[in-house]
């Protein structure tokens, strides 16, 4: 999923749609946004890409000086409407809208203690709990009540929330989601990626720490802790796969780092070939990388459509593979007779290796080497990207050997943890730190984690 927020802006609601816009490939299930005026909270959200969500949107009826947005990204819970954020609640003391980023791992204990308490919870969403733990709150201020409900919490999260008069602004302790703060011109605005700090020409200040809760008002912005510093462990995938190129996380371009982890994948796994090509879009930068470490001229052996969404989020495994096949075309004048060296991002379930290999032999490819720019995804993951279970992880299940031979490609290799950790990392300190739980099974997590993790499992 991502998040948006901007706090001061007489145009919020639209320059929300904007910085929507730009996260877009972060989750295209649904979008919303929720303004306040000071007095009241609008809503307005729906299924689908955001430009058909703000299509027929009249923005002097979502009139506010701050706004909160939220694309979707379906892990946990139904895809149904109700579930598209942000999520608002109305009450007679005051409202409260919130949308999120990541995967509450104890959302289900909390829903049954929540339950027996007498809430009645409206969605099937992991966001929910958050909203009913601030509400039970004892506490009057509810700056209070939210660091005590954020502290119940076990797993992954960005918030933004917003109430008629705040705007509150949390990461998780173990800052596993990509959370920063910007200016445009004296408003606030907060995003999963300064890629929407770019398109609405704002400028990046810093990032949200983790355990941080940040509170935007009238009064200007304000910052406390909830949970002690701890390690910092950025999810490796937004660099590897998830977030935009142009984007910085944690002060490391991704770009930059792809084409690292191009780099060097070059040196641990280098092979014979006549070209390099990558699997547009996000394997551009790690093929460039490869390129130029090995020498071996970078080519576009593969187009894409650009007109259909990712593959990954279709249902179905067959949808899936449709999906593919309408996705990507091999460039046949460019492979025809050449030992390709093919560069992707991952390796989930394999559908996608599989269907190019083929297609570039199709197209006549002599030989087709697979070169992945990551590790080996064994794991699941519990923070809000892959739900895919480990059965159907082909890694889980299969030797490199046995993974080459259903890929039908004439080699396999996969970048190291080391490698890819290198590539990310610019330093060693707290604040630099990643998660590669899903290729190294090493969960960032408590005691309290692991009996979750068990649980989940
Ligand atoms: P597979 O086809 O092996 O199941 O999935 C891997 C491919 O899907 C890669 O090309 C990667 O770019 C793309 N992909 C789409 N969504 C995701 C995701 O959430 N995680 C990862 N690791 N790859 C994804
Ligand atoms: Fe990211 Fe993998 Fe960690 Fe999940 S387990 S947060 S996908 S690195
Ligand atoms: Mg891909």
């Amino acid at each position: 999923c991502g998040v948006f927020g901007i706090w001061g802006h007489e145009k919020a609601a639209e320059i929300t749609y904007y910085g929507l816009h730009a996260l877009q490939h972060r989750g295209q299930e649904g979008a919303g946004v929720v303004t306040t005026d000071g007095n009241t909270l609008k809503l307005h959200k729906k299924q689908g890409l955001v430009n058909d969500v703000f299509k027929n949107v009249d923005f002097s009826t979502l009139r506010g000086h701050a706004a909160i947005g939220h694309v979707r990204y379906a892990t946990q819970g139904e895809r149904s409407i109700d579930n598209v954020q942000p999520l608002l609640f109305r009450s007679q003391k005051g409202s409260m809208a919130l949308a999120h980023n990541g995967n509450i791992m104890n959302a289900y204990s909390l829903r049954g203690e929540l339950e027996s308490a007498g809430s009645i919870l409206q969605t099937s969403s992991d966001t929910e709990v958050l909203a009913h733990l601030i509400k039970r709150s004892e506490k009057n201020n509810i700056e209070v009540a939210l660091k005590d409900a954020l502290k119940r919490l076990v797993g992954a999260y960005a918030f933004i929330l917003l109430d008629e008069h705040k705007m509150y602004v949390a990461l998780d302790p173990r800052g596993l989601r990509p959370l920063s703060i910007g200016r445009l011109g004296s408003a606030y605005v907060v995003a999963s990626e300064t890629c929407a700090f770019d398109i609405i020409g704002a400028t990046y200040e810093r990032e949200v720490y983790p355990g941080e809760l940040i509170t935007i008002s009238e009064q200007g912005m304000d910052t406390t802790r909830f949970a002690e510093l701890e390690q910092r462990n950025l999810c490796a995938m937004e660099y590897v796969y998830f977030s935009r190129p142009d984007s910085d996380l944690n002060h490391v371009n991704v770009h930059a780092s792809r084409k690292k982890m191009g780099i060097e994948l070059a040196k641990e796994a280098p092979v014979n070939a006549d070209i390099v090509t990558g699997v547009p879009d996000s394997s551009i930068s790690a093929a460039i990388g490869y390129a130029e470490q090995s020498g071996i001229p970078y080519e576009i052996g593969l187009i894409k459509n650009r007109y259909t969404g990712r593959t990954f989020i279709q249902p179905s495994q067959e949808l899936r593979e449709q999906g593919v096949k309408m996705k990507l075309s091999p460039v046949r004048g460019i492979v025809e007779g050449k030992r390709v060296i093919m560069i992707d991002d991952s390796i989930v379930r394999g559908t996608t290796s599989r269907r190019i290999v083929r297609m570039l032999k199709d197209a006549g490819a002599k030989e087709v080497h697979v070169r992945i720019a990551s590790p080996a995804i064994q794991n699941p993951c519990f923070y809000g990207i892959d739900m895919s279970t480990k059965q159907e992880l082909i890694a889980a299940n299969h030797s490199i050997d046995e993974i080459c031979a259903l890929v039908g490609a004439d080699s396999v290799a996969y970048l190291s943890a080391s490698g890819l950790e290198h590539a990310i990392v610019k330093e060693e300190s707290m604040n630099q730190g990643v998660c590669m739980a899903c290729m190294t099974g090493k969960y960032p997590v408590t005691e309290k984690d692991q009996t979750e993790i068990a649980y989940t499992r």
